[in-house]
C-alpha cells in the first residue's frame, strides 16, 4: 500500500466521523491507531535517514499536525508520551541524534501539551456558554420541563417550580410520584412502564397540597447509558375550569330546553283527555236539560261513567308518569328495596291484565314457575312488567303474548314477546327516550314516557333492558336483573 493510500484512507476515516455517531465512536479508534502507526513509521524512516534535518523537521511537523486529530486531553497525553518514548528509543539506538531528535521531541511534547490545554480551556468555555444558553432556553419556556432518571427528578425548569410552588433544591432528587395526586399514580406508573409518548391529562399536587390539572407528555432517551425521561407539563386548570363551566352552561340550557319540551308535550297530552271530559260533561248537561225520566237518567249516568273513568285514568297515569319523570330528573327517584320472588310478581301482573282486558280478550302465555328471589323495589319492578305487558297488548295486534321469567346465571331474565306491529330500526334506539314514540298518537294513544321510566327503574337495580324488534313481525323486550 502506498503512503498516499494510507493518508487517503485515514483522511476518509476522519471525515466519516462527521457522518454518524456510530462511525465517530468506532472510526476514531481506528484513526488514532493509524496516527500511532504513521508516527512509528516516520521514526523508522527517520532512523534510516539519520541526521538529515529535513527529516527531523518533516517528522515533527507531521507529529504536531497529527496531534490535532486527538480531541481528548487523555489521548493527546498518551500520544505525547508515545512520541517522547519513540524519541528516547531512537536516541538509544543512535546517540548522535540527541540534539536533532530528543530536543525537538521534547519541544513537540510541550507544543502538544499547550494545544491540549488550550483546546481543553476552550472546550470548558464553550461548554459553559452552551450550558448557559441551554439553561436560559430551559427556563424561558412557558411549558414545564422536567427530567427524571428511575423516577428521581434530575432537573426541572422554572415553569415547573412555579407550577408546583417548589425551589429547585427542594425538587431535585425527589420521586416524580410525590407530585402526582394519589388517585392518579397508578395511571402514571402504567404510562412509564409502557414508555407512553402520547399526551395525557392527570392531576398534580403542589407543595401546599393544592390539586392542579396538568397535561403531561414524556419521552425516553439515554444520558450516558442511563435511561432518562424528559417530561413536559402544562397547567390546564384554567382550560379545565372553562370546560367545566361550558358543560354546566350547556347542561343548564339543555335542562331548560327539556323542561320546556316537557311542559309543552305534557300540557298537550293533558289537554286531550280534558277536552274529551269537557265534551262529555256538555253532553250530560244537554241530556239533563231535556228533563230525562229516572230510567233515562240512570242510562245517561251509566254510559257516561265508563267514559269518564277512562279519561280520568288517562289523566292520572300521565300525572303519575310526570311525577316519576320529575323525580328522575331531580335525582329523587328512590327505590325501596326488599327481597321478593319476581316469578310470583310476573304471574300476578299478567293475571290482573288478562282480567282487566276483556273487550277484546287478551291471551298471555305465562312461563314463570320457578321462584327467583331478588332484592328490589317490588312496586317499581311491577310497574316495569306492567308497562312492557301493556305495550305488548297495545301494539300486539291482538295476537297472543308470551312472558317468561328465567334464571340465567346470577341474573333473573324477564322476557315479554309479542307478534304485533314491531318497531322500525330507526326508532329502536329512541323509544327509551322521553316522549319518543314510534307510532302516531292518532293510531294508538300513549305518552312515550313508560319505557323511559322503565329503563330508569331497571338501571336503578343495576340491570339492563334490551329490545329485539322487526317491523310487522313483533317485539321482544328482555329485562335482566341481578338475582340473589
Ligand atoms: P307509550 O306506549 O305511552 O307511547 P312507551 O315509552 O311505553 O310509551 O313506548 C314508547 C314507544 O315505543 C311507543 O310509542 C311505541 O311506538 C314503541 N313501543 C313500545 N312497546 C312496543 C311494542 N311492544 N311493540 C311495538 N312498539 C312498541
Amino acid at each position: 500500500m502506498s503512503r498516499l493510500t494510507v493518508v487517503f484512507f485515514l483522511f476518509g476515516a476522519w471525515a466519516s466521523t462527521f457522518v454518524s455517531d456510530f462511525l465517530k465512536r468506532y472510526v476514531r479508534h481506528l484513526f488514532r491507531a493509524g496516527m500511532w502507526i504513521i508516527t512509528l513509521h516516520y521514526y523508522y524512516l527517520f532512523y534510516g535517514n539519520s541526521g538529515d534535518p529535513n527529516w527531523v523537521v518533516g517528522t515533527y511537523i507531521t507529529v504536531i499536525a497529527i496531534s490535532f486529530g486527538f480531541f481528548s486531553g487523555m489521548a493527546l497525553l498518551l500520544y505525547s508520551i508515545y512520541v517522547f518514548l519513540l524519541s528516547i528509543g531512537i536516541v538509544i539506538l543512535d546517540r548522535s541524534l540527541v540534539g536533532s531528535v530528543f530536543l525537538p521531541g521534547l519541544l513537540t511534547m510541550l507544543f502538544q501539551a499547550n494545544i491540549g490545554l488550550r483546546s481543553r480551556l476552550n472546550l470548558i468555555k464553550d461548554l459553559k456558554a452552551s450550558n448557559e444558553r441551554f439553561q436560559t432556553l430551559f427556563n424561558s419556556t412557558f411549558e414545564g420541563v422536567l427530567v427524571h432518571q428511575d423516577q428521581k427528578i434530575v432537573d426541572a425548569n422554572t415553569a415547573v417550580l412555579k407550577m408546583f410552588d417548589y425551589t429547585r433544591e427542594e425538587i431535585v432528587g425527589r420521586s416524580i410520584f410525590d407530585f402526582i395526586h394519589p388517585e392518579n399514580r397508578k395511571t402514571e406508573m402504567d404510562k412509564l412502564r409502557f414508555a407512553d409518548m402520547a399526551p395525557y391529562e392527570t392531576v398534580g399536587v403542589t407543595k401546599h397540597g393544592r390539586a392542579i390539572n396538568i397535561e403531561v407528555r414524556g419521552k425516553d432517551f439515554e444520558i450516558g447509558n442511563h435511561p432518562t425521561r424528559i417530561v413536559t407539563i402544562q397547567d390546564i386548570s384554567d382550560r379545565k375550569l372553562a370546560e367545566k363551566e361550558r358543560i354546566i352552561a350547556m347542561t343548564l340550557a339543555e335542562n331548560v330546553r327539556l323542561r320546556d319540551d316537557f311542559i309543552s308535550i305534557a300540557s298537550h297530552e293533558l289537554k286531550t283527555p280534558l277536552t274529551a271530559l269537557q265534551l262529555q260533561v256538555q253532553l250530560i248537561e244537554r241530556d239533563l236539560k231535556k228533563r230525562p225520566s229516572e230510567e233515562q237518567l240512570i242510562e245517561i249516568v251509566h254510559s257516561s261513567t265508563q267514559f269518564l273513568r277512562r279519561q280520568i285514568t288517562r289523566i292520572t297515569e300521565l300525572v303519575e308518569s310526570m311525577i316519576d319523570v320529575s323525580r328522575i330528573s331531580s335525582g329523587r327517584f328512590i327505590m325501596h328495596k326488599e327481597k321478593f320472588d319476581i316469578s310470583t310478581l310476573v304471574r300476578e301482573i299478567a293475571g290482573s291484565l288478562v282480567a282487566l282486558h276483556t273487550e277484546p280478550p287478551v291471551t298471555i302465555e305465562i312461563d314463570a314457575l320457578m321462584p327467583i328471589t331478588l332484592e328490589g323495589d317490588r312496586q317499581r319492578l311491577g310497574q316495569v312488567i306492567e308497562n312492557l305487558l301493556s305495550n305488548a297488548i297495545k301494539y300486539g295486534n291482538q295476537k297472543p303474548i308470551a312472558i317468561r321469567a328465567r334464571r340465567q346465571g346470577p341474573n333473573a331474565c324477564i322476557t315479554v314477546e309479542d307478534k304485533g306491529i314491531g318497531i322500525a330500526p330507526e326508532f329502536i334506539a329512541k323509544i327509551f327516550d322521553r316522549f319518543e314514540r314510534a307510532v302516531s298518537a292518532r293510531n294508538i294513544t300513549g305518552f312515550g314516557l313508560g319505557l323511559f321510566i322503565a329503563r330508569e327503574i331497571v338501571h336503578a337495580h343495576g340491570g339492563t333492558i334490551e329490545i329485539k324488534s322487526t317491523l310487522g313481525v313483533g317485539s321482544t323486550f328482555t329485562v335482566t336483573l341481578p338475582a340473589d
